[in-house]
């Protein structure tokens, strides 16, 4: 087993699952590490990885029919974690597309929306945003969404503006999240980039994920069809069961960032010396590597469990926040640790532990933040619901 994996959880993979992990890292490490802190520099979307991508076919991984694989939890669990060990902005962009985007059509499209939409994004060549967040409603959206839809015979009227919206500057297509005037509740819609009244600016000088491509969206009297609404989403509830999902995946995505920091801190402290030594021989060095390891093997064992409860089809919400909660949390002490051993070098790029350190705030903020994923906890295990 490789150096972060201590208790050998990919031995519980089968052979076809355990040869597909091992694609994905050699891709990772062949493809994505030699590019990526350049990118990174320049808050740029590497877009000749798409077509490289495309050969790996883990798009939709999980999903039945439509070109997807259909293989199980565990196994997009473990391609999250193989992408964000070498870069969390890839695992993100990846993340967007498969899980948000595709998710939200695979399980609340009708069947001619899937026809129409999930084979070209199972290829990645339609790309796919969701955009449920807005510059004033990020942790309230459940309840308080102010980008509204109203009904007009056989379309759809959309106001509004959506921020932090992941692939948003290039996508084909973006699942806005709004609330119908009519009856109050939460639809989404399956908005082309080609709608008149619809417009997306980057948003710059991020300090994490900068090679995710955040838009601030604008609609103005953006009409949709009908037969673009989600058939099957008509309360916040179903986007809920989106997000359940892909909760799961950041939880895996947090523990590749833990992962590939520690295993970069790990052998720097092996070969960088003082004092005559290499630093890995002294003691307070080798403490915080233990600390690294315990918490990164909690995650992992976390994480593994996770996805067996999800593919027995019993993941629950609370489930999926507690995980999120607890490997968000841990990477973050995690890649600071990492850092910390690596002295100055630690926040040098080149040295690839730096990007990480940053990149955990933006996975412990995003998909729903500590708080929020807590009070999700603390509402099921109460029956008391704090959110208000
Ligand atoms: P706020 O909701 O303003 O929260 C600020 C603070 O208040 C937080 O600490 C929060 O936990 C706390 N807080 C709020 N309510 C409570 C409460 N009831 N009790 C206790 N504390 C509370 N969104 C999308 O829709 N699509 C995307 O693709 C997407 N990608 C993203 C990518 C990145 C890099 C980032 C940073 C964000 C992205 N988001 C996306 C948005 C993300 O989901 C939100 O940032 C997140 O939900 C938090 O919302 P907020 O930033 O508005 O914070």
């Amino acid at each position: 087993p490789i150096e972060g994996d201590f208790y050998d959880i990919s031995s519980r993979l089968n052979a076809e699952d355990r040869a597909l992990q091992l694609k994905v890292r050699a891709f990772m490490e062949k493809e994505i590490q030699p590019i990526v802190n350049e990118y990174w520099l320049k808050a740029e979307f590497p877009f000749e990885i798409i077509a490289k991508f495309r050969e790996l076919n883990i798009c939709g991984v999980t999903y039945e029919g439509y070109g997807c694989p259909n293989r199980s939890f565990l196994m997009e669990g473990i391609i999250a974690m193989e992408m964000a060990r070498i870069d969390a902005s890839v695992a993100t962009f990846f993340g967007v597309q498969s899980g948000l985007a595709m998710g939200s059509i695979y399980m609340l499209g009708s069947e001619a929306q899937k026809q129409e939409w999930l084979p070209g994004m199972q290829q990645l060549n339609i790309i796919g945003a969701f955009g449920l967040t807005e510059p004033e409603v990020g942790s309230g959206t459940a309840g308080g969404l102010t980008t509204t839809a109203k009904r007009e015979g056989d379309t759809w009227v959309l106001n509004g503006q959506k921020k932090w919206i992941g692939n948003a500057t290039f996508a084909d297509v973006i699942i806005i999240w709004a609330r119908d005037l009519d009856d109050n509740q939460v639809k989404g819609f399956l908005l082309r980039k080609d709608t008149p009244g619809f417009s997306v600016e980057k948003i710059h000088d991020k300090m994490a994920l900068r090679i995710v491509q955040n838009g601030l969206i604008t609609l103005k009297d953006c009409r949709i069809a009908e037969s673009d609404r989600l058939q099957n989403a008509s309360s916040f509830k179903d986007t809920a069961k989106v997000l359940r999902m892909t909760r799961a995946g950041v939880a895996w995505e947090a523990v590749g960032c833990a992962r590939g920091a520690y295993e970069n801190a790990l052998a720097y402290t092996r070969s960088r010396k003082q004092f005559g030594k290499p630093i890995a021989a002294f003691q307070l060095i080798q403490g915080h590597l233990v600390e690294m390891l315990s918490n990164l093997t909690a995650m992992q064992t976390m994480v593994f469990r996770l996805s067996e409860i999800q593919d027995a089809g019993n993941l629950k919400d609370e489930h999926a926040s507690l995980a999120k909660v607890f490997c968000t949390l841990r990477t973050r002490d995690v890649v600071s640790r990492a850092r910390e051993v690596m002295g100055g070098n630690g926040i040098l790029l080149e040295y690839n532990v730096a990007r990480f350190v940053a990149d955990a705030e933006a996975i412990y903020s995003y998909e729903g933040t500590k708080e929020i994923n807590s009070l999700i906890v603390g509402r099921a295990i109460t029956g008391f619901s704090a959110f208000v």
